[in-house]
């Protein structure tokens, strides 16, 4: 029987320290501010823009939302990037994803200043995540370090397996188990039995987007569990990318879909607007 790691709870002390740090910039003069580009009428991503203007009125970060038509082109989206990395009041810039199928998303990264991009989805971010020298690591991937540091269990050393290869997740996720020393493995759509790397897992983590794709029997007795899916299954109800009930006779420790992994990601996109703060400051 495992413990459930509750993302909420550690999500909220992430904020909290987020919010004291930012009242004692203040203190000095300083603001943090982050802009939010939401390009067309998505509803899921409308959801995701609201979330993270509450979370920065409970961090005391100035919010700064831009909402364009689907029919912006990509030309005046970037002429925007490029105004708020002109803009002192902005310390991030966040262009939520997915963006219009006329737009380029890479054109529009590739624009985002990387002292502002607190997705850290520029390649200038992407390559110090790589080199170890980072200042601001992808909100997902960090969010999930923070979930296993939660736990008290140790990376270093563990036998780390990440199902998933994708720029956003898995890829950066990876590197991150390897910076804390973990020996790592990462598993994609075409490796040779998945069940047999799983099993070796101390600490796996699921990036898939294949509803309930672990199961129990593939879990190692005593592994840390941390899946970041979430699928909308057919009667509307979320799930994640392992199968929670039998996971869970086998996993040390794992997260809940909804509410492990979900709450971090705003949360630690607050923490990199307070970084990029911060760096402004020190200029
Ligand atoms: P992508 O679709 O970009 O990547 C999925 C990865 O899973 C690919 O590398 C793919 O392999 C691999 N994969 C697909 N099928 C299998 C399989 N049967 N066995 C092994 N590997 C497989 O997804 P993302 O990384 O963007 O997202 C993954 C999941 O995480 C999604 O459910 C998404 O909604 C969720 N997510 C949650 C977030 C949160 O805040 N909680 C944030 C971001 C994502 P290949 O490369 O070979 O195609």
């Amino acid at each position: 029987m495992s413990m459930i790691i509750d993302g909420k709870a550690v999500s909220a002390k992430v904020k909290e320290n987020v919010r004291d740090e930012i009242a004692e910039l203040k203190k000095k003069g300083i603001t943090a501010g982050l802009a939010v580009i939401i390009v067309g009428d998505d509803p899921a991503s409308k959801v995701y823009v609201r979330n993270k203007k509450l979370a920065c009125e409970f961090c005391g970060i100035d919010s700064y939302e831009y909402a364009l038509p689907a029919e912006t082109t990509q030309d005046e989206l970037i002429s925007l990037v490029k105004k708020l990395n002109a803009d002192e009041r902005v310390d991030g810039i966040l262009c939520q994803l997915p963006l219009p199928e006329h737009i380029d998303e890479k054109a529009v990264i590739d624009n985002i200043s990387p002292d502002k991009d607190v997705d850290a989805f520029h390649p200038v971010n992407v390559g110090r995540i790589m080199i170890g020298d980072y200042r601001f690591l992808p909100c997902t991937p960090a969010g999930v370090m923070e979930l296993i540091a939660s736990t008290g269990v140790e990376v270093k050393g563990k036998e780390c397996v990440v199902v998933g290869r994708s720029n956003i997740v898995g890829k950066p996720m990876a590197m991150l188990l390897l910076h804390n020393s973990g020996t790592v493995t990462v598993c994609h759509s075409k490796t040779k039995d998945l069940a047999e790397h799983c099993r070796k897992a101390d600490i796996l983590v699921a990036a898939v987007g294949v509803p309930k794709l672990i199961t129990g029997d593939m879990i190692k007795d005593g592994a840390v569990v941390i899946d970041v899916g979430v699928n909308r299954l057919e009667n509307g109800k979320l799930c994640g990318d392992v199968d929670f009930e039998s996971a869970k006779e086998k996993a040390s420790y794992i997260t809940p879909v909804p509410g492990g992994v979900g709450p971090m990601t705003i949360a630690m996109l607050m923490k990199n607007t307070l970084a990029a703060a911060k760096m402004k400051a020190a200029e």
